[in-house]
């Protein structure tokens, strides 16, 4: 048998016609697709406004600097995460401050955001890790008591939702990535969403070189831009992602259903959780999981293998217990709409033995 991928962008021949159409037009940069692939965007975050940019690491980016995030400020953020959540933040000038996880959840622990606040923070980054939304009711309200930002870090959770309200919708801007592996692609790009018209304004003259009208640079900007071609794949991946949605919350609740002895993830009650990831709690000898589904042909990762604040781009000395736990123990198991019911089959039969043996 194959072996089973842990991740697949499931692109077809509605992917190659949009290419191709571009190409033929010869409008290959920012242009009429990236408007069109912005307003289609919008319809899933409840009509806000969107801005289209070259990754979601430039969203982030944008978005923070869009609320006048900057040198001296500092700003909260998981450490169980992708550097880029702290990459964003720094490259501000601003002072990533990491804060803990919940254990049953992977994201932010609501209850220890608060001691972290002082008279220099600004916002709170929140991710929705594996594609689960987090606490976003209790952020809020700390974030109206301290007067603070909240940016959403939705890279991994496109349609993701709280009690029918989708992630993108619940901070002062949010940011999604395209990037290949992520629920949906456009090659590389990201997506800014915007609640207020003037943080809208900003992003996109700071994508593009400060100008709205050409070579009437009114600020000092930077070229962000995502391209037509790319905005093309994005729009024919936007029309197919609650169906890849759909799938991977049905193949998740089939892993749920069927794994024995090993601690599956949780989806708190009104939560949609989109399982970018489907992430196992490893108790013991997670090495062994490892290397036993590789020999299968079975794809798996850890994600995340060290603490952000820990890389030695940030190194700080700080102690987040359930973020080091998780480092040490999480793995992730295929969970893309392109697994076959043979493959989830093979999945679970693995698995099962793995930790029967284990015991
Ligand atoms: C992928 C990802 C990003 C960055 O997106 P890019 O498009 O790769 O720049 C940021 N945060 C998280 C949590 C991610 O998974």
């Amino acid at each position: 048998m194959r072996e089973i991928k842990l991740a697949q962008p499931q692109l077809g021949s509605a992917e190659k016609k949009a290419v191709l159409r571009v190409l033929k037009s010869g409008n290959l940069a920012q242009g009429p697709e990236v408007a069109k692939f912005e307003d289609e965007f919008s319809a899933h975050v409840q009509g806000r406004d969107c801005v289209a940019v070259n990754s979601g690491t430039s969203a982030l980016h944008l978005a923070l600097l869009s609320l006048g995030i900057g040198k001296g400020d500092e700003v909260i953020v998981p450490s169980f995460t992708f550097a880029a959540s702290a990459n964003a933040i720094a490259l501000t000038g601003a002072k990533p401050v990491f804060v803990d996880i919940h254990p049953k959840t992977f994201n932010i622990d609501v209850r220890l955001i608060e001691a972290q606040i002082t008279l220099r923070t600004k916002a709170i980054v929140v991710v929705h890790l594996y594609g689960l939304a987090a606490e976003m009711m209790a952020v809020q309200k700390i974030a109206r008591k301290h007067q603070l930002f909240i940016v959403e870090d939705a890279a991994q959770a496109h349609l993701a939702s709280i009690q029918g309200r989708p992630v993108g919708t619940f901070g002062d801007a949010a940011a999604f990535s395209f990037y290949p592996t992520k629920n949906m692609t456009s090659g590389e790009g990201g997506m800014i969403v915007l609640k207020n018209p003037e943080q809208t304004k900003f992003c996109r003259l700071a994508r593009n070189q400060g100008m709205q009208t050409r070579y009437q640079n009114e600020m000092i900007g930077f070229n962000l831009r995502m391209t037509d071609l790319h905005a093309a794949i994005g729009r024919q991946q936007l029309r197919k992602l609650q169906s890849w949605t759909s799938k991977r919350i049905e193949i998740a609740e089939y892993y749920s259903r069927n794994l024995e002895n090993i601690l599956t993830p949780h989806t708190p009650a009104g939560y949609v959780h989109v399982f970018h990831q489907y992430t196992l709690r490893i108790l013991t000898n997670r090495e062994k999981f490892l290397i036993e589904l590789q020999e299968k042909g079975i794809g798996c990762g850890v994600y995340y293998p060290t603490e952000v604040h820990r890389l030695p781009s940030f190194n700080r000395r700080v102690n987040l217990p359930e973020t080091t736990k998780a480092t040490l123990q999480v793995l992730s198991i295929p969970v893309h709409p392109g697994l076959k019911k043979k493959q989830l089959v093979k999945v679970v039969s693995t698995l099962n033995r793995i930790s029967a043996n284990g015991k």
